[in-house]
């Protein structure tokens, strides 16, 4: 692909944006700008292919396709029959699953998709059954109180969002929290570790008809085996969001026990994480489920998106080749890297490393909560984001940890040696920032002072350490 292709190509695009309305034109260039300056860190975050990106940009966004491939709600649906069955076939032979469904728009679709698809498949309800052959009308006002009742009241054993879990995964505000009876597994407080013993237990215990594993800030990798056989004993279905390290599992950093597809009996994800696909999400699952999987649009997604499921079958595509494994491996080598550094300059680490693609640094060593270290270092120009502790003291808001990730910074290109100044300079404006008070003089949660040298001169740090890996090498907007 030459170079020139694709900055011709998005000039081109902005170029006809600017000829409706300039400012959104000029707000797509300004996020390359800043995106291209910043020293990304976000471990949820990532650069897509621009092949990718321009999969989107078309009138595949003009066309509904409700249903699924071959069976739509809509006529005219070929075209968008071929992108969906190729991003499932890239994504069924890329994780080794025998059903994807692609069409999910994020990842919390997704494990609404999974839920709806598991509550069909495993609660015995007569009204479900009916309603499911489409006999809807033949339902009685009984039949719909106890179908409420039946599915409102089923469980689901999740990890705990303090511990690194996700909100979608019970949290009690969320919708999962108010669908399901919850209850949520943490981690060790002495090693941050899972202790599947604890588990175990809790499943035992609790009795659940969904256990799920998967995380947002837990640095460490999970052993799906004996999670599975945790479900088993209690016989619950084992769901995996592998939203975070789906590009991991592409990329068979993970495999074996730690491969969630041959042990889960169902998999999401999404697909603009590590993955680095679109924004957008995905359900993995065996035929058993594969059915009430297919449901997912209309009986809990909108309508399709068939440009971005044509950008998943890009990326999908981009992910079977030989070098995603290579960087998948990247990615780790230098989350271990990232860790090594904060360690050997004294931080403390949630678990005292990492064997993923994500980092937790516990910024109370510091002196420091989340919100204070997260600020200092953005007007230091590194972009992080605060995240909660395992038993954090400070809450979800203010919370005691910064959560920082390496996709986004491999895809560029920087290594083990830049992972090791970027510790420096996460260090030196961690060491040098102190907490603020409020206007009464009380210790502030969120104020903080750090001396605008010092953000001054990491920020000039960090773009030096940037110039060698140009985002988007490619993309000359001119
Ligand atoms: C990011 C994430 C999601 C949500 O993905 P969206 O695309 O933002 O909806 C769900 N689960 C986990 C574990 C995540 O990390």
């Amino acid at each position: 692909m030459s170079r020139n292709a694709e900055s011709t190509a998005f000039r081109s695009a902005l170029e006809v944006v600017r000829g409706v309305e300039p400012r959104v034109a000029d707000a797509i260039a300004a996020e390359l700008a800043d995106q291209r300056e910043s020293l990304k860190l976000i471990a949820s975050e990532n650069y897509a292919s621009p092949a990718t990106l321009l999969a989107m940009g078309n009138w595949f966004s003009d066309k509904y396709a409700e249903g699924t491939v071959g069976r739509r709600f809509y006529a005219g649906c070929q075209n968008v029959d071929t992108v969906e069955a190729l991003a499932a076939e890239h994504a069924r032979e890329l994780f080794g699953a025998s059903h994807a469904y692609v069409q999910p728009h994020s990842g919390i679709d997704a494990n609404l998709v999974a839920f709806w698809a598991i509550l069909a498949d495993r609660v015995e309800s007569p009204a479900l059954r009916k309603a499911q052959a489409r006999q809807v009308n033949d339902l009685t006002e009984a039949d719909w109180f106890a179908l409420r009742r039946e599915l409102g009241n089923q469980r689901m054993l999740g990890m705990s969002l303090d511990a690194g879990g996700h909100l979608t995964h019970g949290f009690r505000p969320n919708i999962s929290g108010k669908m399901f009876d919850q209850r949520s597994y943490g981690t060790d407080p002495a090693t941050g570790l899972i202790d599947y013993d604890r588990v175990a237990e809790a499943a035992r215990e609790f009795k659940p008809l969904i256990l799920v594993a998967g995380y947002s800030a837990y640095p460490r990798k999970v052993n799906f085996r004996i999670m599975r056989e945790i479900a088993d004993s209690v016989g619950a279905t084992f769901m995996v969001d592998m939203a975070h390290f789906a590009g991991l599992v592409a990329g068979k950093v993970f495999t074996g026990d730690f491969d969630p597809v041959p042990h889960a009996h169902i998999v999401t994800t999404t697909t603009h994480k590590s993955l680095r696909g679109p924004r957008g999400g995905m359900v993995l699952c065996g035929p058993e489920l594969a059915d009430q999987v297919d449901r997912g649009c209309p009986m809990v997604l909108g309508g399709p998106l068939p440009h971005v499921m044509a950008a998943k079958a890009v990326a999908l595509a981009e992910a079977r080749r030989p070098d995603f494994a290579d960087y998948a491996q990247r990615i780790v080598d230098n989350a271990q890297a990232l860790a090594d550094g904060l360690l050997r300059r004294g931080a403390t680490l949630v678990t005292g490393g990492t064997d993923n693609h994500l980092v937790l640094i516990d910024v109370s060593g510091y002196g420091l909560t989340g919100r204070q270290a997260e600020q200092a270092l953005l007007d230091s120009g590194i972009v992080t984001n605060r995240n909660s502790v395992p038993q954090d003291p400070n809450g979800a808001w203010y919370t005691s940890g910064i959560r920082i990730g390496t996709p986004a910074l491999t895809t560029r290109g920087l290594g083990a040696a830049e992972m090791d100044a970027t510790a420096e300079l996460i260090h030196t404006v961690l060491s040098q920032t102190t907490p603020g008070t409020g206007p009464d003089g009380a210790p502030s949660k969120a104020k903080y002072v750090l001396d605008p040298a010092v953000a001054e001169s990491v920020g000039k740090q960090a773009a030096d350490l940037l110039t060698p890996f140009p985002l988007y090498p490619s993309v000359d907007l001119g």
